[in-house]
């Protein structure tokens, strides 16, 4: 836990500062969640679940040059986006958030330099900005030297949901509805520009944006759709979810597996983000199909369902079917239609 273990390291005033600096920006001394009944501190956290809830646990990497790259990414979007994906898989299963966990690896250059300490400031701060969002406390983690010069975080999220009624991906059946919650491809259209821009930071994202500008950052400033899981979850709507972290056709192919059925996505019905709507109809379709990191939901609903054109007041379409058999197809305009592979986007490696 943080404060107590600090391995590997000759820079112990380095990492004691950087252990008090995480302590303040994780608001020691203030309000914890309602779930935590001990935070940072002591060797372990104490969480306390609502009455009746299970708990749900997920991990997620944050690796230099895999998920983020220090010369394209602002810090404060390299924090926001480590909980973001955290968040986004709680929000897939309708769970509430009650914890936030970080294990942090920093290069021992950004332990002893200013431009170093003010990077892990920025990092934290949109770290924090985005869980006061979501009224989660960071209440716990662990810290290191990096051992190969790239940044390294790996976050635990901690959430829960009433017994027996996390949304699964193997709930759905065949002739169930498809719906997507808010736009997609907006997270690859702007990576594409970003790369384009050939390591340039971008202007005017290198402060954290106001929450009304976060939709114009997809890719900087996801934002995870907890209220709209809590609120599939309550009103009983979703019959199975998943979020959409790696591409809607890679992500769909998973919960199609996992409940055994195929689909039909119709091409026209699909959002698509205003920042890939830019591209031309093959690219935007290709970055609302496999860009990936919109985080933002899929789910079915059964036929007979009334599903709202918004929740929580994120818009909602529906984007095909499920149909029997393990088939993914893609109906474009005209009626043309084609198999749908998952083609989600590797991280940076362009592999598809
Ligand atoms: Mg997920």
């Amino acid at each position: 836990m943080l404060g107590l273990t600090m391995k590997g390291t000759s820079r112990e005033s380095g990492e004691l500062a950087l252990i008090k600096r995480i302590r303040s920006a994780a608001g020691r001394g203030q309000s914890l969640g309602a779930g935590v009944a001990l935070g940072i501190g002591d060797d372990c956290a104490i969480l306390r679940p609502p009455r009746g809830h299970e708990i749900l646990v997920t991990t997620d990497f944050t690796l230099e040059g895999r998920h983020f790259r220090r010369e394209w990414h602002p810090p404060e979007s390299v924090g926001h986006r480590a909980l973001a994906r955290g968040l986004s898989d709680l929000a897939a299963m309708g769970g509430r958030p009650l914890a936030a966990f970080l294990s942090l690896a920093l290069p021992a250059e950004m332990l002893a330099t200013r431009t170093g300490r003010l990077w892990v400031d920025s990092f934290f701060a949109g770290l924090r900005g985005l869980a006061a969002q979501h009224n989660v406390s960071l209440a716990g983690g662990d810290t290191s030297e990096s051992p190969c010069g790239l940044v390294l975080a790996d976050i635990v999220l901690v959430g829960s949901a009433p017994a027996g009624r996390a949304l699964r991906r193997s709930g759905a059946r065949a002739g169930d509805n498809l719906y997507v919650t808010g736009e997609l491809g907006g997270a690859a259209a702007e990576l594409a520009a970003m790369e384009h821009l050939a390591a340039k930071p971008r202007a005017g994202a290198s402060r954290v944006p106001s929450l009304a500008q976060h939709s114009a950052h997809p890719q900087l400033y996801p934002q995870p759709r907890i209220d709209v899981g809590l609120a599939l979850l309550r009103r009983r709507i979703a019959t199975a979810a998943i979020d959409l972290s790696d591409g809607l056709s890679t992500d769909l192919t998973h919960l199609c597996q996992e409940s055994g059925v195929g689909a039909e996505v119709s091409a026209d019905a699909l959002p698509i983000h205003p920042l890939a709507a830019g591209a031309s109809p093959a690219a935007a379709l290709k970055f609302a199909l496999n860009g990936g990191e919109d985080y933002d939901l899929l789910f079915a609903a059964r036929p007979t369902a009334r599903v709202p054109r918004s929740v929580a007041g994120v818009p909602i379409a529906r984007i095909g079917r499920l149909v029997r058999g393990g088939a993914i197809t893609l109906i474009e305009a005209g009626g043309r239609r084609s198999k749908l592979k998952p083609g989600g986007w590797e991280h940076f490696t362009g592999e598809r």
